[in-house]
């Protein structure tokens, strides 16, 4: 699954190597995928699509929106899987969900593994879908300081007892962490999954703000984490501190173990010494 510094990182390749482009022809998945939320048809996208030219990529939450000029936003998102260009005379991959084949004959791909977005809209109708509209202020935008990541704690503290891996990956709250970044979230700020966020003082708070831009900020440098790939097909260099490898080696703070625990529907990875 793609988490926002992922997206981050393909969106940048994507305003450096897609835009301006000119689609020749534009189609939707070769084969049928009932995981993939499609909202036009096969006739529609193509006809949508031709000749429309490549603007910008923006990163948002789980999503890109790409423009398609005039008059379209491609969205893109909730998905994993392989978002890939393909140089002219490249060999097509066999399965793909999504096809922007160009003027120049260089194509674009999309297929992913489990579900995912591939959405068409008139420019800014995309703003009116679910999960889209109203989505909260995301830690690559400037709007995200300290001020308001405490004010955002705060408006929460009235609500069920929450932990700081529910605050880090539940409802949305900080869009675009998955599980997977907030086990290294969790270790640099050495707070447990299972703490409440109720007794987080201002350091705490601090310390959590910082490892999420940290961790946010590390990834997008070294091009994504290690499992997933880049726009050109290149595996990104960021290895995660804490994941299913870390059990097997000692915590990288304090030398103690590293424990797997199941919470909130995902795996995490734990030193309960460093971790409290
Ligand atoms: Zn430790």
């Amino acid at each position: 699954m793609f988490d926002l510094p992922e997206l981050v990182v393909l969106a940048r390749q994507m305003n450096e190597s897609l835009k301006g482009k000119t689609i020749r022809r534009g189609q939707l998945g070769d084969s049928p995928h009932k995981f993939v939320w499609y909202n036009r048809t096969h006739e529609e996208f193509e006809e949508l699509t031709a000749g429309k030219r490549v603007g910008e990529a923006r990163p948002k939450g789980r999503f890109i929106f790409l423009s398609l000029e005039p008059g379209y936003t491609l969205l893109l998102g909730e998905c994993g899987g392989k978002v890939l260009l393909h140089p002219p005379g490249s060999k097509l991959p066999k399965k793909v969900h999504l096809y922007l084949h160009f003027e120049d004959d260089a194509f674009f791909t999309v297929t992913t593994q489990l579900w995912g977005a591939m959405e068409l809209y008139e420019a800014g109708e995309e703003q009116n879908r679910d999960y889209v509209k109203g989505m909260k202020t995301t830690p690559v935008e400037p709007e995200f300081t300290f001020d308001y990541f405490s004010a955002l704690i705060d408006s929460l503290l009235g609500e069920k007892k929450r932990s700081v891996k529910a605050l880090l990956t539940q409802d949305q709250l900080i869009p675009g962490l998955g599980n997977a970044i907030a086990q290294d979230i969790m270790f640099r700020a050495r707070l447990h999954p299972r703490h409440p966020i109720t007794d987080l003082g201002t350091d705490q708070r601090r310390t959590l703000y910082d490892a999420t831009l940290d961790t946010i900020s590390a990834i997008i440098d070294q091009g994504g984490r290690y499992d997933e790939v880049d726009l050109y097909g290149n595996p990104g260099g960021y290895v995660r501190l804490m994941d299913k490898e870390a059990v097997k080696r000692p915590c990288p703070e304090c030398g103690g173990e590293v424990k797997k625990i199941q919470y909130l529907g995902g795996s995490c990875y734990v030193c309960n010494t460093c971790q409290l």
